[in-house]
């Protein structure tokens, strides 16, 4: 069943979206040549914690998962896409690291992710960065009633085609609320005017995630996905509620 906000509960999720946007900004500041990933999941769990708020990811055992996550947020680095798990690895000059992080705040889950390069990235990386970025906002832009999820997914495609890119299979966003992941699913891929209708009070993690190569994952040790032919990929990620006005983003 899909879970729909009323303005109070929207209220409360932009309440929380706001220290997950003040996070990931903190994290991306000391997201330097030299720094380990744990020191920016440290920095992570502070910020949130000092804000009165929870992280969402620690300890957080979906369905499938062999154990509970140990971390606040995830970090990904170049053709790892999602749920890179922080450890002592040092960034480098020319990485892009995907910090991806979750905020719980008075009961209510917020969700979203970045890409941050590290130095110099080459012209190649720099349009794979922004092209995700864009396909992010083109995608927001969509979240209004009478509009639907193949619209979104349409947006975020057509955006990769249009620079070379591919969303990767098998990734998607979500509903969101109460719990970090609830229905419905939202592709990175999609015709126009087609699938579910979008309501007011739905509110979505959109989450475009492509690659400069191979469209398809593989799963790591660490449960994190990387490219199968490990090329680079990107990740950007917001929460997003659909208000009788337009697309609220609550992650801002
Ligand atoms: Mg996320
Ligand atoms: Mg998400």
């Amino acid at each position: 069943m899909i879970e729909l906000k009323t303005v109070e509960e929207i209220k409360i999720m932009k309440a929380g979206g706001k220290i997950l946007a003040k996070t990931l900004r903190e994290v991306a500041k000391i997201a330097q040549e030299g720094v380990t990933l744990d020191e920016l999941d440290r920095l992570a769990e502070k910020t949130i914690r000092e804000a009165g708020a929870t992280p969402a990811f620690l300890g957080y055992q979906p369905t499938g998962a062999n154990e509970a996550y140990p971390a606040s947020i995830c970090a990904s680095v170049n053709e790892v896409v999602v749920h890179g798990v922080p450890s002592q690895r040092t960034l480098r000059q020319g990485d892009i690291v995907k910090i991806d992080c979750g905020v719980l705040h008075k009961g209510y889950y917020t969700d979203s992710a970045i890409t941050v390069p590290i130095g110099e990235i080459s012209p190649e990386v720099k349009k794979l960065l922004e092209a995700t970025k864009k396909a992010l906002e083109l995608a927001i832009n969509e979240c209004r009633v009478g509009k639907t999820i193949g619209d979104i997914g349409y947006v975020i495609v057509d955006q990769a085609r249009k620079h070379d890119l591919k969303p990767l299979k098998g990734l998607t966003g979500h509903g969101i609320g109460k719990e970090l992941h609830q229905e419905p699913t939202i592709y990175n891929e999609g015709e126009k005017g087609t699938g579910l209708s979008l309501q007011e009070g739905m509110v979505l993690a959109i989450e475009p995630m492509f690659s400069v190569g191979s469209d398809e994952i593989r799963q790591l040790a660490d449960e994190s996905y990387a490219t199968k032919d490990d090329s680079l990929s990107s990740h950007f990620e917001h929460t997003v509620a659909i208000t009788r006005l337009g697309p609220e983003v609550l992650t801002k």
